[in-house]
C-alpha cells in the first residue's frame, strides 16, 4: 500500500492537494481536522474534548489522537491503493507513534509531502478561508496560536523525516500556483 504524509504549515493546501490526490491516484485521505471536526458536528464525547483544544489553537493530546489515527486507518475501505494522512502526525510522538503502527502492520510510510509556502500567502490564505467557510479557528488570534504551535512542536518533524529520507519538499510560488504544484506532485508520486 502507499502510504503518504502530507506536511505543511496551517493553510498550505493539505485539504485541497490530498483532494485532487486522491482522484489522480484513487488514494483515500485521511484529514485529523476533518475527523475531528465531525465529532464535534456530532457532539460526541470527543469531540467536546477536541473542540476546547482547538478553539484555543492547540494540539490535541498526543495519545488521544494516536488512538485515533490508527482507528481510522484500520478502518479504510478493504483493497484500497493507498492513503494520504492530512494533519498527523503533527508531533515526533506522533511520528513515532506512526513508524510503529506501520511496523505493526507490515505497512511502511512511502514519502512525505512537504508543502513549503511563504508566511505572507498563509496567512492571506487563512483570512480569506475564515469568511469564506466560517471555522471558528481561522480568526486572526487563533491563527497566530497555531502557526506558533505549529513552528515549536511540528515543523521541527521535517528534519525527523529528512533523517529517514523520506521528505519530498515542493515550494509554492505564485507563477506555479496550485494547478502546477498538483502537477508537480503527481509526477514525483508517478516516479515512485
Ligand atoms: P489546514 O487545514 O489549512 O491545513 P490546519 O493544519 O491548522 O490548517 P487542521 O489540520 O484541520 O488545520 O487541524 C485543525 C486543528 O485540529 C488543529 O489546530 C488541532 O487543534 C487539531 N488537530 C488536527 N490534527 C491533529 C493532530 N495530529 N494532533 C493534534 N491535534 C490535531
Ligand atoms: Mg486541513
Amino acid at each position: 500500500m502507499l502510504n503518504f504524509v502530507i506536511f505543511g504549515a496551517p493553510g498550505s493546501g493539505k485539504g485541497t492537494y490530498s483532494a485532487k490526490l486522491k482522484e489522480i491516484f484513487q488514494l483515500e485521505h485521511i484529514s485529523t481536522g476533518d475527523v475531528l471536526r465531525g465529532e464535534i458536528r456530532k457532539g460526541s464525547d470527543l469531540g467536546i474534548v477536541a473542540k476546547s483544544y482547538i478553539d484555543k489553537g492547540q494540539l490535541i493530546p498526543d495519545e488521544l489522537m494516536i488512538g485515533i489515527l490508527a482507528n481510522v486507518y484500520d478502518n479504510l475501505p478493504a483493497g484500497s491503493n493507498g492513503v494520504i494522512l492530512d494533519g498527523f502526525p503533527r508531533t515526533i510522538t506522533q511520528a513515532e507513534a506512526l513508524a510503529k503502527m506501520f511496523d505493526e502492520r507490515n505497512e511502511k510510510l512511502t514519502a512525505v509531502i512537504d508543502l513549503e509556502v511563504s508566511q505572507d500567502i498563509l496567512l492571506a490564505r487563512l483570512l480569506r478561508r475564515a469568511k469564506l467557510e466560517g471555522r471558528a479557528d481561522d480568526n486572526e488570534e487563533t491563527i497566530k496560536k497555531r502557526f506558533e504551535v505549529y513552528h515549536t512542536q511540528t515543523k521541527p518533524l521535517a528534519d525527523y523525516f529528512k533523517e529517514m529520507g523520506v521528505l519530498k519538499s515542493f515550494y509554492y510560488t505564485d507563477e506555479l500556483g496550485p494547478e502546477g504544484m498538483v502537477r508537480e506532485i503527481a509526477e514525483y508520486i508517478k516516479s515512485l
